[in-house]
């Protein structure tokens, strides 16, 4: 398991459950995410009708499914939570539909993920809340039609453009989530470590925000690790010294980069020459699927300047040659 994944890891599903804000007004950050839903909300709630379909796309990690959870705690409604790839078959999700109550959030993660059957249930139950199954085959197949209870689909993407345009389609409010600065990761920190007993300070909660890779998921376990640290060490206080001490002897670097992040790195600067250089050839230098480096790798590296994507292939950016403490080549690159 890799410790800055900003996927869920080990105990990291009970850890999210505890640190979970509940209300809106305890959620940290993105801003204009949280001001669009407090309007939607507020108007759904005055009209007496449940709140429109609601797709969130961002990476892990940063808050969709707490979100998810907040609208059901605002409106005040129950909410069911499951994923695209754990529903099945048509009759998995027509048994999930039918058990929703009047206004009660459906939260469905990775909802990229569902299998086009299953798909094509979903499209009439958000359009017109009407179960529409074809059970059988053949001569003896039977259509069964059924109101189902008005409710809102919070659907989870990493990018909206992996969904159908159908499915996509059909949702009301789509909403971003961007990457949190590190002050607002300092916010997170604290309000984790209040609720876990971790005495940190303002520096040591600026550390962890520092390089926590703009995820409070990474930031939260982190904290974790860094408490457990603290107490073999006999810290009463998580300052920046201990935070720092903790970091290095868990291979996280001062932009929350890990060994993997510096071989890609230094890889592209020290035996490519700065690049560019194809996705391929990285992935068998590095001995990475070439998938795994795309999407877990690149976008923090991408997203934190290190590293580019040219027509050509990748290539380390000046900021990357500084912080690795190379010598940049000549000025005609970026
Ligand atoms: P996602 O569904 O996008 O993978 P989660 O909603 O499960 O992410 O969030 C992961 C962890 O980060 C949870 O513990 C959650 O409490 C915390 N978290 C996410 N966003 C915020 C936020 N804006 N404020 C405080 N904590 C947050």
């Amino acid at each position: 398991d890799r410790l800055v994944d900003p996927a869920p890891i080990g105990r990291d599903h009970s850890n999210d459950n505890d640190l979970r804000p509940k209300r809106l007004a305890e959620y940290i950050g993105q801003q204009q995410v949280r001001a669009s839903l407090e309007v939607f909300i507020k108007a759904a709630r005055m009209r007496g009708e449940p709140l429109d379909h609601v797709l969130f796309h961002g990476f892990p990690g940063l808050g969709k499914t707490t979100l998810s959870y907040i609208i059901a705690n605002e409106m005040g409604t129950g909410i069911k939570v499951t994923s695209g790839p754990v529903i099945e078959r048509q009759g998995d999700l027509a048994a999930i539909l039918t058990s929703l109550q009047e206004g009660d959030v459906l939260f469905i993660d990775e909802i990229h993920r569902l299998n086009h059957v299953v798909e094509e249930i979903l499209y009439p139950a958000m359009e017109d809340f009407q179960l529409d199954l074809i059970i059988g085959q053949g001569p003896g197949a039977r259509s069964i039609k059924m109101d189902l209870p008005r409710f809102t689909l919070v659907g989870a993407t990493t990018r909206t453009g992996l969904l159908t345009p159908p499915l996509r389609d059909r949702f009301g409010v789509m909403l971003r989530l961007e990457f949190y600065a590190p002050e607002e990761l300092v916010t997170i920190v604290k309000r984790s470590a209040r609720i876990l007993g971790v005495d940190i300070d303002d520096e040591g909660a600026l550390e962890l925000g520092r390089r926590s890779r703009g995820t409070p998921r990474i930031a939260n376990r982190l904290l974790r690790r860094v408490r457990d640290y603290a107490e073999v060490g006999n810290h009463r206080v998580v300052d920046r010294r201990v935070a720092d001490g903790a970091l290095n002897l868990l291979n996280v670097d001062r932009f929350g980069l890990d060994d993997m992040d510096r071989r890609i790195m230094l890889t592209i600067i020290d035996k490519f020459q700065g690049g560019p250089i194809g996705l391929e050839t990285l992935a068998t230098v590095v001995c990475e699927e070439k998938n795994t480096l795309e999407d877990v790798y690149e976008p923090f590296l991408i997203q934190s300047g290190f590293l580019a994507r040219t027509p050509r292939g990748r290539i380390a950016t000046i900021t990357a040659y500084e912080h690795f403490g190379r010598k940049p080549p000549g000025s005609a690159r970026m």
